[in-house]
């Protein structure tokens, strides 16, 4: 199945648990906080169901011969993967990189833990056959799932077992032969709010004492006993699509889910209790690199476009013949580069591993550790290259409409190349982009997706040739000898 809009918009409509503002929310679709951010998600199914992007943003389906969304699509080579990638790339564009748990994220994550079933298959044959089974049906159902795979943070210096409440994460409350119920948190549900069913599980190190927590399921959001618990909306904040062009759009948002007693049958789960299998199901199979992978093709497009905003801010204030402006969109031209130069790389540096191609693991560690660091540093010189202008602008939409302040605001919102209303408009998407409430999340967001820095680190360091570094280094101490230039006298009796 290719899924379009209008369906996903009305799957939405399920009966799902969540509050904001300390209200239930009802019908989300309609709902101010979220209505306009689930209709962007309902362009890209719009999108890839036309029947002129048929071919590009789908393949055919192994197992049925229908077309399906080629964001499930497991690629047995580095054409294959290429492929793939400018779908996600072409999808991402619609949105400018600012939706970053788009269905293609976790769609990512569970095609790369089918492509290593071998792992599934030597824990439990049972589990690993849910596994694939899931697998078919979100991808012939075209579902759109978000994942929650981090407990919430309360005390980081205790393990999950020693904390105050056993069912601060969530965990294991009992078991029979229909399934497991579980009990508890778990942070955060990006789009979860707009997605149809959740992948719960746990990425954080385990430790001995932890197995109740070692836990890996997928459920409807609908399913019952799962309340979510929405942060504060910016789309509901956003006082006009002109004010705030991304938040009122693009608001993918951030929940908290609580599972009260919700009972998961065991053809959704694919791990319970192992708390070593918790872990190898993202980095002994291609998951990780999959997950994570999506991650940088999105923000190669991310950046791309705020190099754009750069350039026009630049243009928008005459400045961009100054010499030392041209080296700031230098620099940020160079930035955005190097992510394309990662991208390719992982794909040009890929290996086939049980019969796929996944993408390099050391290149696309380091990428995440780089632009972990350099997303805000991009934003920064953004902010220094506009000066006041992102400030100095109309309070609202409301101030061309008084025809006293339209006119003051005709008078001093002067550019060499726009009118003072284009210069309003473009200054706003701007501020959106680089410094309002939404912008500052999204700050957050580059900086902790993929776990906090000390984590990606660790994963450079795990996964880098180490032996091909200190091997030159020993080449090179190996080339020569003190007892090649001195000859040593025998010490004196
Ligand atoms: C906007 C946003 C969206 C998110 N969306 C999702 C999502 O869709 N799904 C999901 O599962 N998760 C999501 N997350 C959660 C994200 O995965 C976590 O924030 C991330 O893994 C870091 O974990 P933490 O927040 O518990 O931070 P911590 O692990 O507590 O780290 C915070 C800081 O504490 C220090 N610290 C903590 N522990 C150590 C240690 N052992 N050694 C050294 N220093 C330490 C470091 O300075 C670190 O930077 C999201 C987070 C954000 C901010």
């Amino acid at each position: 199945m290719v899924k379009n809009g209008s369906q996903h918009i009305s799957q939405l409509r399920d009966g799902r648990e969540v509050y904001l503002n300390g209200q239930a929310v009802g019908d989300v679709t309609m709902h101010p906080a979220f209505r306009n951010s689930i209709r962007s998600y309902a362009s890209l199914y719009d999108f890839q169901a036309r029947p002129e992007n048929i071919e590009a943003m789908t393949f055919a389906s192994p197992d049925t011969g229908d077309r399906v969304s080629r964001i499930w699509q497991m690629p047995t080579s580095y054409d294959e993967l290429v492929e793939r990638r400018r779908m996600l790339e072409a999808w991402t564009e619609l949105h400018f990189g600012f939706m970053g748990r788009s269905p293609d994220h976790v769609a990512s994550c569970i095609s790369g833990m089918v492509m290593g079933i071998d792992v599934f298959e030597q824990y439990d044959a049972k589990r690993a056959g849910a596994l694939r089974d899931y697998y078919k049906y979100a991808r012939d159902n075209d579902l759109f799932l978000t994942y929650v795979i981090v407990n919430p943070q309360a005390n980081q210096s205790k393990a999950a077992h020693e904390q105050e409440d056993k069912y601060l994460a969530v965990g294991i409350v009992d078991q029979d032969h229909e399934g497991i119920t579980v009990r508890g948190a778990k942070m955060l549900a990006t789009s979860g709010i707009m997605a149809n069913e959740v992948f719960c599980s746990c990425i954080q190190p385990l430790k001995a004492g932890d197995e109740m927590y070692a836990l890996s399921f997928a459920i409807p959001m609908n399913t019952k006993g799962l309340r979510v618990l929405s942060r504060k909306s910016y789309e509901e904040n956003a006082a006009s699509v002109f004010d705030n062009p991304l938040a009122s759009r693009y608001d993918e948002n951030d929940a908290v889910l609580y599972f009260d007693d919700v009972k998961v049958p065991w053809e959704r789960i694919f791990v319970a209790g192992d708390t070593a299998m918790c872990a190898k199901q993202f980095h002994a199979t291609p998951a990780h690199s999959y997950q994570n992978y999506q991650c940088q093709v999105r923000l190669m497009v991310k950046l791309r476009f705020l190099v754009g905003i750069a350039m026009k801010i630049t243009e928008v204030n005459g400045t961009n013949t100054f010499p030392q402006v041209r080296e700031m969109l230098g620099q940020l031209a160079a930035e955005a580069a190097m992510i394309e130069a990662w991208v390719h790389g992982m794909e040009a540096k890929g290996q086939m591993a049980g019969g796929y191609f996944v993408p390099d693991r050391n290149l696309l560690y380091a990428s995440q550790v780089v632009t972990q660091q350099l997303y805000a540093k991009v934003l920064n010189s953004l902010r220094e290259l506009a000066g006041g202008g992102m400030i100095m602008l109309p309070s609202s939409i409301h101030d061309f409409e008084n025809p006293m302040l339209a006119s003051i605001i005709e008078k001093t919102q002067k550019s060499p190349v726009a009118s003072a209303e284009e210069r309003v408009k473009f200054f706003k998407l701007a501020w959106d982009a680089v410094g309002s409430e939404f912008a500052s999340r999204h700050n957050q967001y580059e900086m902790f997706y993929a776990g906090a820095t000390f984590v990606t680190k660790g994963h450079a360091y795990r996964t880098y040739d180490w032996q091909k570094a200190t091997g030159l280094v020993d080449n090179l101490l190996g080339s020569y000898a003190l007892s090649d230039e001195i000859r040593r006298e025998p010490a004196a009796a």
